[in-house]
């Protein structure tokens, strides 16, 4: 289970500075649980977003929003039927379901609405990914939906090291001494790469100038033993 806390309601009023047509999306898996993303918690912020003049409509994943092949039915039922076109997603997820619903809707900003605690992963064709290592401070909202802190073999969070070659992340390469395609056949291309790609794509890399103006991270909200009190 993936403990979540939900985000300060100002973070997620910034992230739709620009958006007047808001989807939410519930998770009924972990989130429902720790009471942050069921649909008590979709409406409530529906809510709180309609009175700041968004339209603001909330769906509930009938699984774990995590779950690829659900959540693909469940992003096309709900675009099926929306009569507006979506200016962004807010997901009452984990780090990782927010990732799988920004792949699935690469074309529409996919925001997250809660800062995930504990570790995560998504499944996507037989293969379990790690998609989310709960930092405790989500700011997938920055990187295109792409967490550099997981997938980046250094945890980088400030920026690209000097490890990639055309893209590629050799860092797993060097440490091994062998091709990375030879183990397990993986093939890494450099997170920071792949998200700047993604900005540039949205013609939002300006995101990257504000996310290296963060301030100093509390790496103290990734502290075990992590407890949601009810
Ligand atoms: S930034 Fe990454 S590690 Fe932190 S909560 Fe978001 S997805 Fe998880
Ligand atoms: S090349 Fe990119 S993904 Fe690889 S360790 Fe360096 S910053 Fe991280």
């Amino acid at each position: 289970m993936i403990i979540t806390e939900k985000k300060p309601l100002n973070e997620i009023f910034d992230m739709l500075s620009g958006a007047k047509n808001v989807v939410v999306l519930g998770c009924s898996g972990c989130a429902s649980v720790c009471e942050t993303g069921g649909e008590v918690q979709v409406n409530e912020l529906c809510n709180k977003l309609s009175s700041y003049r968004k339209n603001a409509k909330g769906f509930v994943s009938v699984k774990g929003i995590c779950r690829v092949s659900d959540t693909n039915e469940f992003l096309a039922g709900i675009l099926r039927n929306l009569k507006v076109k979506v200016d962004a997603f807010v997901v009452l997820s984990c780090g990782s379901g927010v990732q799988v619903v920004s792949e699935i809707i690469s074309d529409v900003d996919v925001f997250p609405g809660l800062n995930s605690k504990r570790c995560s992963s998504g499944v996507k064709n037989d293969i379990i990914s790690e998609k989310c290592i709960g930092c405790g401070d989500c700011i997938l909202h920055l990187t295109g939906g792409i967490c550099p802190f997981t997938l980046c073999p250094k945890n980088k969070f400030n920026g690209p090291c000097g490890d990639a070659v055309q893209g590629r992340c050799k860092t797993l390469e060097i440490a091994s001494g062998e091709n990375i395609n030879n183990i397990n056949n993986i093939n890494i291309d450099c997170v920071w790469s792949v998200i700047y790609k993604k900005l540039k794509e949205r013609k939002k890399e300006n995101l990257i100038n504000k996310l290296f103006k963060l301030k100093p991270r509390n790496w103290s909200s990734m502290n075990a033993p992590q407890r949601r009190y009810l």
